[in-house]
Formats: C-alpha cells, structure tokens, sequence
C-alpha cells in the first residue's frame, strides 16, 4: 500500500515505507545546520511541522539547536497555552480484559492481579472521594470485555457520574478511554455528553504490535489504528491519541504519532485534540527489563518539546507515571495537562485496601495529593486549573481548533483556570495552599488583557467567595 494521508485505510495513512523513509531522511540530515535552522523558523510562525520536518527536530543532536527546540517549545506553549496546567484525574471502572497485551497487567492471562468491576453505588463512592478532592474532570478506564464492561455499562457509568452532586462537588467533564469500538457506540458515547474519547495506539508498527496485542480484539491492528475515524465518523470530534513510549522505537513511534494528526486534520479538518505521552513503567508481571526501547528522561523531554512544536494546537498529557523532576521539565516545555492524586486502581480512591492496590495498571511515580501537587505547580509559578469549560460551552472540533490556532482560546483559558482554582481554593485547599492561590489569583487576574473579560473575571472571583459556583467563559 501507498502512503494516501486521507486515505481510510490504516497501512495507507500510518504507511511503514513512509515511515522508514522518514526516519532515513532525518538520519541522514539530522547534521544539516541549515536545514534545522530552516524547520526551526517555520515552526517560529508557531503553524506546526509536517511529520518530516518534525523527524529532523527530533534526530537533531547539536547542543544549541536543541536548546533552541527547547526554547521554541516554551514559547509556543505560552502563547497557545500560558501558564495555566488542567488537572484532571483517571477513574477505573473495571479490570476485566480480553485482550492479551504483553506490557499490561491486566491482559486476560495474568492470574495474580484481583479483578474487579464497580457497581453504580461503587461508582458514587469513587465519584465523591474524588469531589472531595476537588477534581471536576475524569478520565474513564476500562478493560475491554464483553460481559463485564459492555458499551451499556460505560454509558450508565457516565450517567452515574454526572448526576452526583457532593457538598460543592460535581465532575464536569467526563474523558472515556475505552477499546476501540463500532460507530454506533461511538455516537452512543457522544450522546451520553463525554468530553473527549482517548484512545492510545500503544505501537504503530504493525508487525510489533501483532506480537504485543497476541490474542484479543486488539489484535486486530487496523480495527484499532481506524478506531478514531470511526469515532468522528459517530461524531464525537474531540479524540486523544497517544503511544506508550518504550514498546517500540520512538523515532518510529513518534512519526506514526505524527502521521496520523496530520491524517485526522487532512480527513476531517480536525486534529487530535490531545496528544499523551505515556512510557512504559514496571507494574505487576510486567518488568521494563523486558522493554529495551523504553526511553530515558531526556528524550522524553525531547519528544514532548517537538511534538510542543509539531501541533501546537493540541493538549499534551502527562499522567503520575511520571516523577515529580521529570513531571517538572516537561510542564514548563509543552505539557498542558497532568493528573494528580491518582489511583490506578479499580476502587482505589474511596477505599484505597490491598486488594484494591492490588488491581492497579501500573505503578505510580508521583504519589502526592492533588493538594500537594495544586501547591507544587503555584510555586512553580502556573496556575492549577479545574476548567472544563469548552465542551460545555460547544467550544469542540472544528470550533475549538479555529479559537486555538488563531491563539482565540487563551482569552477563556485564563480567567476559567482563575476561577476553577479560587472554586477549588473556597472549597478544598489546606491553608498553605489557599494562600498561595490567593496570591496567584490576585497577581493573574490584573494580566487579563481585555478590561471587560478582567471586570467580568473579578466580579465572577467575588461571587465564589460568597457562594456561588460554576461560572464559566
Ligand atoms: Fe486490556 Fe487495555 Fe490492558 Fe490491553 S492495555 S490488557 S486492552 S486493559
Ligand atoms: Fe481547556 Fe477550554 Fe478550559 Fe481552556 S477554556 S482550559 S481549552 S476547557
């Protein structure tokens, strides 16, 4: 097959030979001065690069052009961005899996992991715990089974989770990382009002993951790799892609990542509307040992830094994977999105027992509480945002991507993420916390650049203090 970027095919639009061909040109060039210097002032009109160009970035080794990727990385991510960092948090419904990934605990042979599946009234409790957090947008896990977690299992979850409203608690926006599935379903889940349906393609070369996903539906690797046209098809238009790092090269990986954004955008005119980067990390039966492409801290900071610069208009997450050094480096060079206080576990937040811990996905490097972790980013100087404005306000798709490109959305991230922090402030913080944000809020909401989005902000800041929640722009 032919590289074909609209094509609907999945070995047309991830295409191995343009892969490899890729990857040779950028070997090859990766010493070319000026052409890095070339990409790098394309991608100074902040416009994104075409998976080529970003290759060169990411096979660049010379010290002061990879400090200016860097330096790039930075900008591009204020001005799309700025210093605001959503939180968010997963929530396990069930670890019943048919499938047979070889880097996953919860693959269908492993015998020594507890499994379960929660009940509705299980579901609440987990959905209060978190609101007693603070969290307001989640992100739903599930094994893929047919009996345990069938699609009308996942709807009534979601149901389940937006109608719980605790004290001042409530989830906004609940994200669905689930097997990939019919267009029917889709449209089911667009239906059921989810924010944005993630899938990770674990691997984009082909042969490599037949022999991880051996047995199992997702085995099927066109199925899975054509799982987010079937998703826009059934009209959910805000989809997150992702590989997990360290199941294959990279370089591979990351120009198949590359690859299929620019498929998304070319067949729909709408890129992904997140990008995570997980890296495979050791959980229970699984060694990285066995993992010898799994990739160090520095190249993972490389590869969030280009694909800051290859997609600007797409979130980037980190989930607590991740340590608190490395967690760190990347925020301030592209990622826009970090989970915290997780569990990863199926139960974990309301009653976090062994056997509980016992049916987590994997370890987690970064074990504070969402306190913790709000405190840590104030003192890093970005703004801990629970907004989850956008889906709400018809902000999705098309829509969204024009107010990002156009750096639009900016003027709702800012005063929502001032908001959200001064909700979570009222409600949640410990008093170390609350001070900082009280000083975050006041020194932020003067840099609000248009006086009638400033006067608004503050007037919404004042009527939180009194009681009132849930404003939103
Ligand atoms: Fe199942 Fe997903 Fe784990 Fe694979 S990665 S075993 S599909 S839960
Ligand atoms: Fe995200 Fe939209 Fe809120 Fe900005 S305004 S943080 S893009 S939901």
């Amino acid at each position: 097959m032919t590289y074909n970027v609209t094509s609907e095919k999945a070995e047309a639009f991830i295409n191995h030979s343009e892969i490899e061909n890729t990857l040779a040109y950028a070997e090859a060039h990766k010493h070319d001065r000026q052409l890095v210097e070339h990409i790098l002032e394309k991608a100074a009109q902040h416009k994104g690069l075409s998976h080529r160009e970003a290759a060169i970035l990411l096979a660049c080794e010379e010290s002061d052009l990879t400090q200016r990727i860097f330096d790039l990385a930075k900008e591009i991510k204020q001005k799309f961005y700025g210093n605001r960092i959503v939180m968010f948090a997963p929530l396990y419904l069930s670890n019943y899996c048919v499938n047979g990934c070889t880097y996953c605990p919860y693959h269908a042979k492993n015998k020594s992991i507890s499994r379960k599946k929660l009940s509705q009234t299980e579901i609440e409790k987990e959905v209060i715990a978190l609101q007693d957090m603070g969290h307001k947008r989640l992100a739903l896990e599930a094994g893929e089974h047919p009996q345990h977690a069938p699609i009308d299992y996942i709807l009534e979850s979601i149901e389940t989770i937006y109608s719980i409203k605790h004290k001042n608690g409530a989830i906004r926006r609940v994200n669905v990382n689930i097997a990939a599935t019919t267009v029917e379903n889709y449209r089911k889940l667009k239906e059921a009002g989810i924010g944005t349906y993630i899938l990770f393609q674990e691997t984009y070369h082909k042969e490599n993951y037949e022999a991880l996903h051996p047995t199992g539906p997702k085995s099927n690797y066109a199925y899975h790799t054509e799982a987010m046209d079937r998703a826009m098809e059934g009209g959910i238009d805000d989809v997150g892609i992702g590989v997990l790092f360290g199941l294959n090269t990279y370089k591979y990986d990351f120009v198949g990542l590359m690859m299929h954004a620019e498929h998304l955008e070319a067949r729909f005119g709408v890129g992904p509307h997140t990008i995570s980067v997980p890296r495979i990390c050791p959980a229970d039966d699984i060694e990285t040992t066995d993992f010898p492409n799994a990739i160090s801290d520095a190249i993972f900071k490389r590869i969030v830094a280009v694909t800051r610069i290859a997609v600007p208009y797409t979130g980037i997450i980190i989930s607590t994977r991740e340590s608190e050094k490395s967690r760190k480096e990347v925020l301030e060079i592209g990622v826009s999105q970090i989970s915290g206080g997780s569990k990863t576990s199926v139960g974990g937040y309301a009653e976090p027992t062994p056997d509980a811990e016992n049916s987590a996905q994997f370890d987690i490097s970064d074990q504070r509480t969402l306190d913790e972790i709000v405190s840590w980013l104030l003192d890093l100087g970005h703004v801990p945002s629970f907004c989850t404005a956008c889906y709400r306000m018809g902000r999705t798709g098309d829509r969204f991507m024009s107010l990002i490109k156009s750096g639009q959305i900016a003027n709702c991230c800012a005063p929502n993420s001032l908001i959200t922090l001064k909700e979570y402030l009222m409600d949640y913080a410990s008093d170390n916390t609350r001070s900082k944000a009280v000083k975050m809020i006041e020194q932020e909401v003067e840099k609000i650049p248009n006086p009638k989005v400033k006067e608004i902000a503050k007037r919404n800041l004042q009527e939180i203090a009194e009681g009132k929640r849930d404003f939103r722009f």
